[in-house]
């Protein structure tokens, strides 16, 4: 069986009162969906007036559309798929932004020692084919693929802006970092805009500047693992800072009982295994998307002193171990504005 559940993340609030604080500010509250990247992008924004509103919104929008032609690896013709094309005999130029999301999926796969890694490309594959077929990948298919697999055969050359992959049949999927980068991008729009307080969403993905009006911070409640109950949920007061959902929750594809995440380990080749469930938070998108991917593969221990290491960043992480959820909170959790459930 394959399960889709809705967005891990929701965003809550007392709607009512803030517009009634911001039309005092002077300014009203829009906000605006599209669909990119295989899901739900969500701006919500203050501005002074509907067409200052809309603008930003529609530019902010075009760039989140043009990132996911450049970083798509659903689409043959987008930037990465055709940079991967000669895999395995010369270096392409590529774009800035392709570039510059990839440098940071770099410093990210070094960080976590190749738990985030986006040369994973082949492996998701074979991963991805089993969920639409409901049948696990071949042994030694997994085996080729897995030899196709490791950041140290991604090399990037700042200087011609250039990349190179070491084997033929190597291919990136940048789907671990694409919605946080893709996010922090649109934010930088709207700043451009004059848009100070604005928050967006991309599905499990969500960036905040500053607080709306007469607020200390946008609430953002993160399901648990076991319950979509409102009171078994984590509020979180964000301003200027990003948080990422990491899990099962969203895609995962149940053989014979056993329920396999489309998240993998690149080292081992296999998909991730038992429920659970990691939430980061942290300066900007990219970071956030990228760690909480890269905690979901890590050991706990692990996982915290990643996050522990990382400025700005802290991390809650449920496990289901026989049939008991196990959590970990990095150093800076407990510190988080966080409202208290009802
Ligand atoms: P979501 O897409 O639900 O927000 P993630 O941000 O965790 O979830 O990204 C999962 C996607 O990242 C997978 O669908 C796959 O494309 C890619 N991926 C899977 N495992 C890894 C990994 N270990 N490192 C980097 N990318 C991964
Ligand atoms: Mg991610």
């Amino acid at each position: 069986m394959t399960g889709f559940v809705l967005a891990v993340l929701l965003l809550t609030g007392a709607v009512a009162s803030d517009s009634l604080m911001a039309s005092r500010s002077g300014f009203t509250r829009f906000e605006f969906v599209q669909a990119h990247m295989g899901t739900q992008f969500r701006i919500i924004l203050y501005a002074p007036d509907a067409e200052t509103a809309g603008r930003a919104s529609t530019v902010a929008f075009d760039r989140i559309a043009r990132l996911d032609a450049t970083m798509s690896d659903y689409r043959e013709t987008s930037e990465l798929m055709r940079a991967c094309k000669p895999a395995g005999h010369q270096w392409v130029k590529v774009s800035d932004d392709l570039f510059r999301v990839l440098a940071l999926s770099q410093q990210f796969a070094r960080r976590s020692q190749g738990a985030f890694d986006v040369t994973v490309g082949p492996v998701v594959r074979l991963w991805r084919r089993a969920r639409r077929m409901q049948e696990l990948p071949a042994a030694e298919k997994l085996a080729a693929a897995r030899r196709l697999v490791g950041y140290a055969r991604l090399h990037l050359d700042a200087r011609t802006q250039a990349i190179r992959l070491d084997k033929s049949g190597m291919l990136i999927d940048l789907g671990g970092i694409a919605k946080g980068f893709a996010a922090d991008a649109a934010m930088a729009i709207l700043k451009d805009h004059g848009i100070n307080s604005a928050l967006v969403a991309a599905g499990g993905d969500i960036v905040t500047s500053a607080a709306p009006p007469g607020l200390r911070g946008w609430t953002v409640a993160v399901r648990a693992l076991t319950s979509a109950d409102e009171a078994a949920m984590i509020h979180l007061l964000l301003a200027n800072a990003a948080v990422s959902t990491s899990g099962d929750a969203e895609q995962f594809v149940e053989i014979n009982g056993v329920r396999y995440s489309h998240i993998v380990d690149p080292r081992t080749g296999q998909a991730l295994t038992g429920r659970r469930s990691a939430t980061v938070v942290a300066p900007s998108g990219a970071t956030s998307d990228a760690l909480a991917t890269a905690v979901s593969v890590l050991d706990p221990l692990r996982a915290r002193r990643l996050i522990d290491r990382t400025e700005g960043a802290a991390a809650h992480i449920e496990r289901m171990q026989s049939d008991r959820i196990v959590t970990t909170e990095s150093k800076r959790w407990p510190s988080l504005r966080q409202i208290s459930s009802r």
